[in-house]
């Protein structure tokens, strides 16, 4: 089912976010986490997609595997630098014979490895990547937004124009890089309603459950954590952390909703464990 018609039918649209895994160990613990997210029933699971192209393979048979196995409506993540438009052709139409619709169009990040004379610029922005996809018929289109700016935007406001042109390139909905301060996303609405963007804005949610790793994640995506935050979290151990982060995950999930959001995807980064906990104490409010 295309995503961009669920967001006339429901409230609030709930999905997943899964990364294909590169071991045994780790697919098995994905089809668990696959598997226990079901009974939320989301209303989509995505599957990332390497830059360049490195998770192809690991990326198409994930987003076939958990629509086929277990029965979800899936997205796939595609991004388009480095790849040629034979490369992005190629993958259209593997999308278009597994009956995949649903796909999030991002630039991505120049692999730091990549060999010099595989880098490809047919598409330098992710709005270069909608409009082929929209040009070719039959796409629900979705792309990143980034609350806190993304790191390479001169500005907020070049930012948001930048997501202006993505939007009237042809996406349906906006996705937004994780975030911990509701703050961040209210001023974003507030620029995206400047810039008249009047397509459906999902805020992507990660609870802090790992201190450590979510400053090395977050100095890579360019979101800050709250001084409040670390200092709550600081010298607990991994039991009270855990803990502390769930908790505040669902303070932001319900201030989220209440202000009126029209989904919430959740960072699973393959694990249920957190996920399921916010979704129990909120999963009434979402399907209210
Ligand atoms: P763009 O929208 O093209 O923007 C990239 C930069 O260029 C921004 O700074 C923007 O301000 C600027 N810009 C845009 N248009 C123009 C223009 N016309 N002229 C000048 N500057 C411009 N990465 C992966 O590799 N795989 C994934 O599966 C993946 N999934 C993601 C899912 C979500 C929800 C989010 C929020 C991010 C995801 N990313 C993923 C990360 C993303 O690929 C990176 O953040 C990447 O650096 C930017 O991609 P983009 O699509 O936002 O790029």
């Amino acid at each position: 089912m295309k995503i961009s018609d669920l967001f006339g039918k429901k409230r609030v649209l709930v999905s997943f976010e899964f990364f294909p895994p590169k071991d045994t160990e780790s697919e098995t613990i994905l089809d668990e986490t696959v598997s226990r997210l079901r009974r939320f029933e989301p209303d989509f699971v995505s599957v990332t997609y390497g830059a360049g192209g490195r998770t192809r393979a690991g990326t198409m048979s994930w987003t076939l595997r958990i629509k086929e196995k277990y029965g979800q409506n899936v997205m796939m993540h595609l991004t388009c630098i480095a790849s040629s438009r034979e490369d992005i052709d190629r993958i259209i139409s593997d999308l278009k014979s597994e009956d995949i619709r649903n796909v999030l169009a991002l630039r991505g990040d120049p692999p730091r490895d990549f060999p010099a004379h595989e880098i490809r610029d047919d598409f330098q922005y992710a709005y270069q990547l909608v409009e082929y996809l929209r040009s070719k018929n039959g796409f629900s289109i979705g792309v990143a937004g980034y609350p806190e700016g993304h790191v390479e935007a001169p500005s907020l406001e070049k930012d948001m124009e930048y997501l202006k042109r993505k939007v009237d390139s042809g996406a349906d909905f906006v996705i937004t890089q994780i975030f911990f301060d509701n703050r961040y996303f209210y001023e974003f609405m507030n620029r995206a309603a400047r810039e008249r963007i009047g397509v459906p804005i999902v805020p992507g949610i990660m609870p802090i459950i790992n201190l450590g790793q979510i400053q090395r994640f977050t100095d890579m995506c360019g979101a800050t954590v709250p001084d409040r935050i670390v200092r709550n979290m600081e010298g607990r151990n991994a039991a009270d952390m855990f803990r502390v982060g769930v908790d505040g995950a669902i303070d932001q999930c319900r201030e989220l909703l209440e202000f009126g959001v029209a989904g919430l995807h959740f960072y699973t980064l393959n694990r249920n464990g957190a996920t399921e906990e916010i979704l129990e104490e909120i999963i009434t409010d979402v399907r209210a």
